[in-house]
């Protein structure tokens, strides 16, 4: 079964796909890594009614999809899926798998390394690759203070998982031609230990806050919930979104999924307006690709004022009602 080609695999998490873009963000980055290796980018897919999936991940630079499609596989398994990547990988040997740092990405890449013997990065914010085809795993550490390049010297797969929004999906491409590898069903798959009752949508916003041209942040400085309200009126006018640090996450001021930061959401905004942030590494770090930076707080000295195109010294309540006024001054002349 063995290949003699190298391969660089991504796990195939296709749930929610119109919002979950990780996979194709990971085939991106795999066809910008595999040319330094002469590597193959292959995408891998566990499930049922599988075919749409396996036409848009060729579209976006697949060159071969491993498939194993059973009703049994229909819902996310983490035990079943574990052990069949674990096999795959053993009957394959790629050299590198990526998987998205989803909610279901994190706690299924761990037991695939842990059963395969070999190392994981998790939460990647970046990946490069040496002519030797060692992959270095930048990921935040020391509790966010320090862009750590991790490496994988005497294992194989090295792993890594990936945050959403970290990588530019390439452009979907129906002249792309891909192998497609239909595998069988094994029969001693674990049986699940978790039971799906059912699968429930939640109400998402129109746009995603990775994508979000314009997002308007607001951290602890914003001094109440009251006020902090007021950001999600700026960003409407602005069209863009809204995101937060974690003490106004934990405050209840914001939903989780706005997190930015280490813990949250990586963020490419064309323009942040930044609300009485500090700019600790562990929220900068996830806006470092953002193009235009206006930041508002009464400490000029504050961080994220520093690293601003243009930092506001002021209330920053104040000033996005003053904001506001004046935005909707404008759309009225
Ligand atoms: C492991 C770990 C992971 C973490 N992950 C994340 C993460 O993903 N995202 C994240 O954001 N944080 C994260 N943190 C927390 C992070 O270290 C900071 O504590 C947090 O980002 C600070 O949020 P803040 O800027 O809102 O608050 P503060 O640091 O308290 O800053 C408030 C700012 O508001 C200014 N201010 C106060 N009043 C006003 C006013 N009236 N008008 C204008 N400005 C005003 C102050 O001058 C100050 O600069 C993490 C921490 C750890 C240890």
């Amino acid at each position: 079964m063995n290949t003699k080609k190298r391969a660089i695999w991504v796990f195939g998490d296709y749930r929610n796909y119109f919002q979950n873009r990780v996979t194709l963000q990971l085939l991106a980055k795999a066809n910008d890594l595999a040319p330094k290796i002469s590597a193959e980018v292959c995408a891998v897919l566990f499930g049922q009614g599988l075919d749409q999936y396996v036409a848009e991940y060729i579209a976006h630079g697949a060159q071969k999809v491993y498939v194993v499609e059973h009703r049994s596989l229909k819902n996310y398994s983490v035990e079943k899926y574990a052990v069949l990547l674990e096999r795959l990988a053993n009957d394959y040997q790629p050299e590198t798998i990526l998987v998205g740092a989803t909610s279901f990405g994190k706690e299924f890449a761990p037991r695939v390394a842990k059963r395969l013997g070999t190392g994981l990065t998790a939460d990647c914010i970046g990946l490069k690759i040496t002519e030797d085809g060692l992959l270095l795993q930048i990921a935040p550490s020391f509790g966010g203070n320090l862009l750590a390049e991790i490496i994988t010297p005497n294992h194989r797969p090295q792993m890594a998982t990936v945050r959403p929004g970290t990588f530019q999906e390439i452009p979907h491409n129906n002249e792309l031609r891909g192998e497609v590898v239909r595998l069988p069903i094994q029969k001693d798959l674990p049986e699940d230990r978790v039971r799906l009752i059912a699968n429930e949508r939640q109400a998402q916003r129109d746009q995603r806050i990775e994508d979000a041209p314009v997002v308007v942040c607001g951290g602890r400085g914003m001094g109440s919930k009251k006020k902090f309200k007021k950001l999600f009126d700026l960003a409407d006018l602005m069209g863009g979104e809204v995101g937060g640090t974690r003490p106004v996450v934990y405050a209840g001021w914001l939903d989780t999924d706005a997190l930015v930061g280490q813990a949250g959401k990586h963020i490419k905004p064309k323009i942040l307006l930044s609300f009485g942030i500090s700019g600790a590494i562990q929220h900068t770090a996830a806006t470092t690709e953002a193009d235009f930076i206006i930041a508002v707080n009464k400490n000029p000295n504050a961080t994220m004022m520093k690293m601003a195109d243009v930092a506001v010294v002021a209330d920053a309540s104040q000033f996005c009602t003053a904001l506001i006024k004046g935005l909707k001054a404008r759309i009225q002349a």
